[in-house]
């Protein structure tokens, strides 16, 4: 396949008509700049590469919206952590398909071609593990190939209820999981996946309250792919970890694990100087969730101080409340701004130009790493896998290079994305994924049914 853009954005900045070709095996085979259209080409006005969703959890796409009713004068990230679980303790294999496939079809429509999803609901409900272990984690991968998403799973680690060592809950047992198992569902996708170019394995450990970091070396060490790790999202965890472990989670992980650029510490929203300065220096990617982190009033990562230590980052989803990366770097953005009272200010303290552009690198940057991709972008060799932007949905026409990252960001309505590719093939076209249908009946029967509706 080859298409021609008349502007794209290159690992080396923007250039002007780009031929690009895609071979048989679903990856770029070159990128031309200062090229002439050949006869018959399809003609593109502006490309760049696609965004990575480093933190996803599936299922809570079935319930975005419902949780935005007080239930009572104290409303907290624990209250809607209640609700999760019921949706969480009712969903079938069945229905997590449906509703991954719905999501991750949305992910493709709004410009996002890669999901690392964070997945701890193993089991059945009343927790007795599926005939086959990985029932639930292959679920997701179905999901991920019907509708043409890369997906880096990370089937998760949960091994109790506090940092006291206190058993999991009834609400729980879905997730209860041993070191060993978490090495069985793993081995098993691994095994079932190792044909899919588009679907790849990691290990999650859901967070330093549910893992006890002493049992899980070997897994470690078994690993070479991506580490996810939920950390320091709330007060309240910190203050716990400090009572127990006499120490603050992201000093506490840094500490007790070889903490390095495989790592993604999710959220961190809550750290000291020290902190800041040992995450930035480790090489591990925060992963920042500036939607869902505003949606359940977690607080705001400290952008500046980590960004001029170096520090690098990338975006997720999480709740998947509202599926766009560029309304995540906006909200990114306007949280740092609102704070600081500056303007440009997730940009390090010595760097001019464009807002948007530095975030969107910085996004593909810090997601590549944390869904452990050799490569990503336009670039020959990786994954063919591309944005085409709709210039209709951008505020000014003729924009060019960064200023159209900007508009994108900043002052479009919607998802200012037109097609979109992913590992060679055409997923969305003009703003609609090709199975669009089929994949909406699906999820519109489940919901109603988990939901009664
Ligand atoms: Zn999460």
């Amino acid at each position: 396949m080859e298409l021609f853009a008349e502007q794209a954005l290159l690992p080396d900045g923007w250039h002007r008509n780009v031929r690009i070709t895609v071979s048989s095996d679903g990856r770029f085979e070159s990128i031309v700049p200062d090229a002439r259209i050949s006869a018959g080409v399809e003609r593109k006005t502006v490309v760049v590469p696609s965004q990575l969703s480093l933190h996803s959890h599936a299922f809570q796409r079935g319930m975005a919206g419902l949780a935005e009713s007080r239930q009572n004068p104290a409303d907290t990230f624990w209250t809607w952590r209640r609700l999760m679980y019921q949706l969480a303790h009712r969903i079938s294999p069945e229905q997590m398909q449906d509703i991954a496939s719905y999501l991750y079809m949305e992910m493709l429509t709004a410009g996002y071609t890669q999901v690392a999803e964070f997945h701890y609901l193993h089991h059945a409900p009343g927790g007795a593990t599926y005939g086959q272990v990985a029932e639930m984690s292959l679920r997701v991968g179905e999901a991920a190939q019907a509708v043409g998403i890369g997906l880096t799973l990370l089937p998760t680690l949960y091994e109790r209820g506090g940092f006291d060592g206190r058993p999991l809950q009834e609400a729980q047992e879905r997730f209860a999981t041993t070191p060993e198992l978490i090495g069985r569902i793993i081995s098993e996708t691994r095994l079932a996946w190792a044909e899919t170019p588009l679907l790849s394995v990691g290990l999650g450990l859901h967070s330093l309250r549910a893992v006890d970091l002493k049992t899980v070396p070997d897994l470690l060490a078994a690993q070479t792919a991506p580490v996810h790790i939920h950390v320091a999202e709330q007060q309240k965890e910190v203050e716990e970890c400090v009572a127990f472990v006499g120490a603050r989670p992201v000093e506490y992980l840094l500490s007790e694990a070889d903490v390095d650029e495989r790592w993604c510490l999710v959220h961190a929203t809550h750290l000291s100087d020290s902190e800041i300065a040992g995450m930035a220096r480790s090489g591990a990617v925060a992963g920042l969730c500036p939607i869902t982190e505003a949606n359940l009033g977690d607080g705001l990562f400290p952008l500046a101080p980590y960004v001029n230590d170096g520090g690098r980052f990338g975006i997720g989803s999480d709740s998947n409340v509202l599926i766009s990366p560029w309304e995540e770097l906006r909200t990114l953005e306007y949280g740092q701004r609102l704070f600081t009272q500056t303007r440009c200010a997730a940009l390090p303290a010595e760097t001019l130009g464009s807002t948007g552009g530095w975030l969107y690198r910085q996004a593909l940057d810090g997601g590549r790493w944390a869904c452990g991709l050799e490569s990503w972008g336009l670039v020959a060799g990786a994954r063919a896998d591309l944005c085409v932007l709709d210039e209709d949905l951008l505020p000014l026409p003729y924009l060019q290079d960064d200023a159209v990252l900007d508009a994108a960001i900043f002052g479009s309505r919607q998802p200012p994305v037109k097609d979109v590719l992913c590992g060679g093939q055409w997923r969305v076209r003009d703003g609609r994924h090709l199975n669009h249908d089929a994949v909406t009946a699906a999820f519109r029967r489940t919901v109603r049914t988990l939901l009664d509706l």
